[in-house]
C-alpha cells in the first residue's frame, strides 16, 4: 500500500527533515507515527500525501508512484487518500452537511449518489442530528467528526491523520479512536501521527517513531514511553 524507500528531504534553507527514512505499510494497517517536536513527522506526513516532494527517495501510494506522477495526477491521488489535520480545516461558512458533500461535489460525483453517502458518514461519525450546524456551533470534537467524515466520504484507501486529537481533551480524543479504529476495522488503512501518548498506550497498533529525520522504531503494539 505505502513504500517509502531512501527517502531524504532538505528544505530550501538546507536543513534536512528526513534523512534516509525506508518503510513499508500494508493494506488495512493501523500505523501511529511519534517522535518529539521537529523529529520530522510532519515531513513525513506531507510527503506521504504529496504536499511535499522528496529530495531524493522513491515513495509509492497504491498505484501511485510519485517519482512519475505530474501535476494533473496529483488532484486523482488525492481522492484516493482522507486527510484529517489537528485544526480540522473545516470550510466556516457551510454546514456540517455541505462541508461533507463538498468533497463529493469537487469530484463531480451525482447528486443523487451525494445526498445518501453524505447521511452515511455523518451517521457514521455520530453527528447526524447537526446536519445543518456550522462549523463554529460545534465543540472541538464534533468539528474533528465533521473532518473525518469528510475525509472518508470518497472511500478511500488511506487515511491520513495529522495529530487529529492535538486539541482534544482525553474523552473526545477517545471517541475519535473510536471512529478511527472502527474505519480501519472496515479495511481502510489508517497513519497517524500523534503525541498522545496515554492513545498509544491504551490502543495497541503499529509504532514508528522519527527522531533526526530517521526511523528509529518500529514495532508492532510498541508502547510510547519506551522509546529507543
Ligand atoms: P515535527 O513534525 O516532528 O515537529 P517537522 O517535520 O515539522 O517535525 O520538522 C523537521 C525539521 O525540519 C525541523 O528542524 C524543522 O525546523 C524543519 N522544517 C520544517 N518545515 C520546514 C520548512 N518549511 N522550511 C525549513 N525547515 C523546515
Amino acid at each position: 500500500m505505502i513504500q517509502m524507500k531512501n527517502v531524504m528531504k532538505q528544505y530550501d534553507n538546507g536543513v534536512i527533515a528526513i534523512k534516509d527514512l525506508s518503510l513499508s505499510v500494508d493494506p488495512g494497517e493501523f500505523v501511529y507515527v511519534i517522535g518529539s517536536s521537529g523529529a520530522g513527522k510532519s515531513t513525513f506526513i506531507k510527503m506521504l500525501y504529496h504536499e511535499l516532494t522528496p529530495t531524493k527517495g522513491t515513495i509509492t501510494v497504491g498505484k501511485y508512484d510519485f517519482a512519475k506522477m505530474d501535476n494533473k495526477d496529483v488532484p486523482l491521488f488525492r481522492r484516493e487518500l482522507g486527510i484529517v489535520f489537528q485544526d480540522f480545516k473545516l470550510l466556516p461558512r457551510l454546514t456540517v452537511y455541505e462541508n461533507v458533500a463538498y468533497a463529493m461535489e469537487v469530484i463531480e460525483k451525482d447528486e443523487d449518489e451525494i445526498k445518501p453517502r453524505v447521511l452515511h458518514v455523518l451517521k457514521l461519525v455520530g453527528l447526524e442530528q447537526k446536519l445543518r450546524r456550522f462549523p463554529n456551533e460545534l465543540s472541538g470534537g464534533e468539528q474533528q467528526r465533521v473532518s473525518i467524515a469528510r475525509a472518508i466520504v470518497n472511500a478511500p484507501d488511506v487515511v491520513i491523520a495529522d495529530e487529529p486529537t492535538g486539541n482534544l481533551d482525553p474523552d473526545t480524543s477517545d471517541g475519535i479512536m473510536d471512529i478511527l479504529e472502527r474505519i480501519n476495522a472496515d479495511g481502510t488503512t489508517v497513519i497517524m501521527a500523534t503525541h498522545n501518548r496515554e492513545l498509544v498506550n491504551s490502543r495497541p497498533h503499529r509504532l514508528l517513531e522519527i527522531a533526526g529525520g530517521r526511523l528509529v522504531r518500529d514495532e508492532e503494539g510498541g508502547a510510547y514511553g519506551n522509546e529507543a
